[in-house]
């Protein structure tokens, strides 16, 4: 055994391939340890779908022959993400595992090919843990629409970890896995990640390839990281991002992006404590809004002057059309998600009940549907067909699009004078499990402040800022399209002034 504490969440990512690199300990060791931390902790959490030791033995196995035999190749370079114990949301397919989605319907599904994403990132020489627990087809805050139970947080059992990326919130809060990967249509990277005190990005819309990642909103989906650092957040976008051929709306960026906002977070590019001419906006009335927690707000505010006293210039801003945005997501989010969800027919993809023989192929739909599907599925793809049928377009679909441009507008406003944009990440706290459970509009309402970041297509990054009543409290930084550099700069400065307190979770390995 190595002589230090190589457990995953004891060292960062960057710590952690280092000691890979220079074969102080083996990446076989780190597998093995993270494993053993799976078997430990996850029984009490439930943050895996599927645990897979042969995928990370390998991995583990053939990164070790490659380091001692000194070859590297261009797909399996040392690097700054070399031997770290990674796991993905169950949307995200790989080879050799099922994508369940949480879902009955996609139980039985086996990958057939591999999300770009999870591509990259395991060509960047990291070990496959397995698949992560979410709310069913990622409709959800709180993972509880799971069909396979809910997965629980690491702080607070009683809890939920927010979602719908829940279980990869909470398998790195726990300390299971160094960096994981959700997807994020309305906050379900960044929600989870202030519910469990993890650094949660969402991506500029286009950065990360969706390819291979279950759809839901096509318009809004996006797959970003789940870390402990926000230089670990930074190295996990370096390695997923980038332009596609498989996914049309993935772009191509300039290299120095990616330099930018990895030289954001290092400190052998620039004074970390320093944020000097880094223009930084504060809402004031979506500080005002109902719900919101006046400790969340009061934390908010504190942590504006913390990047004041690091040399930021303060600036108030409105956005009055956010109001909307919760409003324009439940139209536009659920009819997005009728139309990818009507491959699901039990034909084509999904459960089939077949047994009765069924009596025409309508019947086969309706009853492979009805049995596939979870109730909240259920409710978005009715209030999505609704809101398209023909005579109901422009009042619902049409009137939200709308309602989205003129978000569009209002963060365009804030973006022309301010580089990033503080504010809560979400209203409350974890709430308790069943909680909200039965009322879906208190559930939606968690998502105030991430849901407009999809909307308009811009980044979104939750940072852990302490902890209330044992519970994590965070701040979203938010910045213009593609300029995730300004929002690390921001949280590598504030992460340093908080020292969240991450290996204080009662529930960890
Ligand atoms: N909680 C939001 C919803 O229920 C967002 C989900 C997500 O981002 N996948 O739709």
């Amino acid at each position: 055994m190595a002589a230090f504490d190589f457990r995953p969440g004891a060292l960062s990512a960057a710590e952690l391939s280092a000691a890979v690199t220079a074969r102080e300990i083996s990446a076989r060791e780190v597998a093995l340890s993270a494993l053993a931390a799976i078997e430990a902790t996850d029984p009490a959490l439930h943050a895996f779908n599927e645990v897979t030791p042969e995928l990370a033995l390998a991995a583990a196995d053939a990164l070790d022959a490659r380091l001692a035999a000194g070859t590297t190749t261009a797909t399996a370079p040392p690097g700054p993400l070399t031997g770290v114990p990674v796991a993905f949301k169950d949307n995200m397919n790989l080879i050799g595992t099922h994508t369940t989605c949480s879902s009955r319907m996609l139980q039985s599904y086996q990958s057939t090919y591999d999300c770009t994403a999870v591509r990259r990132l395991l060509d960047a020489g990291t070990i496959p843990l397995g698949k992560l627990n979410m709310d069913e087809f990622a409709f959800g805050s709180s993972t509880e629409s799971s069909a396979f139970g809910p997965t629980h947080n690491p702080w607070d059992t009683d809890r939920v970890p927010g979602g719908s990326s829940g279980g990869s919130a909470a398998a790195v809060a726990a300390g299971m896995a160094t960096i994981t990967l959700g997807s994020d249509t309305g906050g379900s990277i960044r929600q989870p990640g202030s519910f469990t005190g993890t650094v949660a990005l969402k991506p500029t819309y286009g950065r990360v390839s969706r390819y291979g990642c279950v759809a839901f909103a096509s318009s809004l989906d996006q797959i970003g990281p789940f870390a402990h650092t926000v230089r670990d957040a930074a190295l996990a976008l370096a390695a997923i991002c980038g332009q596609d051929p498989m996914d049309a709306t993935s772009v191509s960026r300039p290299e120095t992006e990616t330099q930018a906002f990895l030289a954001a977070t290092d400190p052998a590019a620039r004074d970390l404590d320093d944020v000097t001419g880094l223009r930084v906006a504060i809402a004031t009335d979506l500080l005002e809004s109902d719900g919101l927690d006046p400790r969340i707000r009061a934390d908010v505010l504190a942590q504006a002057e913390t990047l004041a006293d690091r040399g930021a210039d303060l600036i108030e801003v409105t956005l009055p059309s956010t109001e909307y945005g919760l409003s324009a997501y439940y139209i536009v989010g659920p009819a997005e998600a009728s139309s990818n969800l009507a491959r699901f027919d039990g034909i084509r993809y999904g459960l089939r009940v077949s047994d009765p023989e069924p009596t025409d192929v309508m019947d086969l739909y309706l009853r492979s549907r009805a049995a596939g599907f979870g109730a909240e599925s259920i409710r978005r793809i009715m209030i999505g067909t609704y809101a398209l049928s023909a005579g109901y377009y422009d009042a619902y679909y049409g009137q939200a699009q709308k309602a989205r441009t003129v978000i569009k507008q209002d963060f365009a406003r804030v973006f022309a004078q301010a580089d990033v944009l503080l504010t809560p990440t979400s209203p409350t706290t974890a709430f308790r499990l069943g909680e909200k459970a039965s009322d879906p509009l208190a559930m939606y309402l968690s998502d105030i402040y991430t849901i407009p970041v999809n909307l308009v297509g811009t980044a979104g990054l939750s940072l852990p800022t302490g902890l209330i009543d044992g519970l994590p409290t965070s701040v979203q930084l938010i910045s213009d399209y593609f300029n995730e550099a300004a929002i690390f700069r921001a949280a590598t400065t504030l992460e340093r002034a908080v020292q969240f307190p991450r290996n204080d979770v009662p529930c960890g390995v």
